[in-house]
């Protein structure tokens, strides 16, 4: 069996960021894993611009963006194997894989890093009624069609999903030369950033239609239309609302899960809320020596988050290596009131340098709200936000002074507070 000390399952934005992490640190023995036929992960099909805005101060596409961590980790000469598929991992941190040069692959790893990124809801997770036509994709499979293989899925599109991808789509598919009908989003508001609906719907005139969904769809072979009709606030279609809309492609954006399947294999805990291993300030799962960062942990807004997480995660790994030992649990963060899920869960605050970011998102939209952060009892910071919305993810630096200043300290509770 091979033996390598650290062992990267997944080459996008986050595996890259912490291959360099890693050797940064000083450890030589790294191997990145690659089911893809090239590295970069997602932002390979991204070639929108709008990344790279916080890392370089500069706006990239997703593909220059990755490409300065590819020539990075070729730079350090960090190996990789490419169409290398990992099916299973064990709680002994013992890896399988699958390629076509290598046949079946076990490696045994001192650590491992969980960088899968994650993948979108299919329609079957959604239960729309209607026929089993063609014409109907992932928002993320038409993106590669179109920007990766050079085809188009349709000339009328109806849009279910106003997340980041489903906004990035109308745009693609409108300049693209297709009509882009409607966006239609299930909750009161989008799930994207701001700046997505600015910049990929109102330019270009497409409409989102709050508190819709698609009810019915129409087509034998090919999708014909599509019935959409205004929700209540249980979400459930008004009668008497429904609109036809006519159309030969429906893309649906209705959410990312991380992919997790090999996580759980090896009983890597899960969050209920995140779909994410639970993990620690040092981004370690409950398994000693398997870290996790990027997508796979939870879904970030950008990947510049996703970068800076993923290089964390990568030292803390070379650490794990040089001897340091993480403890599993710690102060245990609760999120409530409005705020959904922490990462990390646990903090040990022995092992904050400065400050460490805690990351969560709200489930609701609220409007001039405080981000509250209890210490036990005591209200340490009262932020003011304009707005806070589920389709950003939210970012608070805890101070080491915070933690010395509460040495007993056995919660910290992150609450969305009107005053
Ligand atoms: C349509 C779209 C638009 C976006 N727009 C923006 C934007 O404008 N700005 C921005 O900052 N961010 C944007 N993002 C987000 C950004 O792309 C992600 O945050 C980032 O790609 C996540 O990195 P990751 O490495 O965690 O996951 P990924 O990029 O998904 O990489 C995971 C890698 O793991 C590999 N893998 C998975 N399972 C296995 C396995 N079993 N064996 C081997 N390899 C495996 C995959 O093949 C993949 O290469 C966008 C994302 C999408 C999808």
């Amino acid at each position: 069996m091979r033996q390598h000390d650290i062992v990267i399952i997944g080459g996008g934005p986050a595996g890259l960021a912490a291959a360099i992490g890693a050797r940064e640190e000083g450890i030589e023995d790294i191997l990145i894993l690659e089911r893809d036929n090239c590295l970069g992960g997602i932002l390979n099909q991204c070639i929108h611009n709008g990344f790279g805005l916080h890392t370089f101060k500069e706006e990239l596409t997703g593909p220059e963006y990755a490409e300065r961590f590819v020539d990075k980790v070729k730079e350090m000469n960090v190996p990789y194997k490419l169409n290398t598929m990992v099916i299973d991992i064990n709680k002994d941190k013992i890896i399988t894989a699958v390629n076509e040069e290598d046949g079946i692959l076990e490696i045994k790893a001192k650590s491992i890093i969980l960088a899968m990124g994650c993948r979108e809801r299919p329609r079957g997770a959604i239960n729309i009624p209607g026929s089993r036509c063609a014409g109907i994709y992932s928002a993320g499979a038409a993106q590669k069609f179109v920007n990766i293989d050079g085809y188009m899925p349709g000339k009328e599109v109806v849009i279910l999903g106003s997340g980041d991808i489903g906004l990035i789509m109308a745009r693609r598919m409108t300049l693209e030369g297709a009509k882009v009908k409607a966006v239609v989003e299930l909750m009161p508001y989008s799930g994207g950033l701001k700046r997505n609906i600015v910049q990929c719907l109102d330019d270009f005139g497409i409409p989102l239609k709050l508190a819709h969904t698609v009810t019915d769809i129409k087509g034998k072979d090919r999708l014909e239309g599509v019935t959409i009709a205004k929700v209540d606030e249980n979400r459930k279609p008004i009668k008497g609302t429904e609109e036809y809309i006519p159309c030969d492609t429906l893309l649906l954006s209705v959410g990312l899960v991380p992919e997790n399947e090999l996580s759980a294999k090896a009983d890597v805990e899960l969050s209920q809320v995140t779909g994410g291993p639970i993990v620690n300030e040092s981004l370690q799962t409950n398994i000693e020596g398997v870290f996790a960062c990027g997508n796979v942990l939870h879904v970030h807004d950008l990947v510049d988050y996703v970068t800076e997480e993923s290089v964390s995660a990568g030292k803390n790994a070379a650490r794990y290596i040089n001897g340091q030992t993480f403890n599993k649990t710690g102060i245990e963060v609760i999120a409530t009131n409005g705020a959904r899920y922490t990462v990390p869960k646990f903090i040990n605050p022995e092992n904050i340098n400065k400050l460490i970011d805690l990351r969560f998102r709200v489930g609701d939209v609220y409007k001039d709200n405080y981000i509250s952060i209890y210490f036990d009892e005591v209200r340490e910071m009262h932020i003011k936000k304009r707005i806070l919305t589920p389709g950003e993810m939210e970012t608070v630096k805890l101070t080491k002074a915070l933690f010395e200043k509460h040495p007993d300290c056995k919660n910290i509770t992150v609450k969305v507070e009107g005053e």
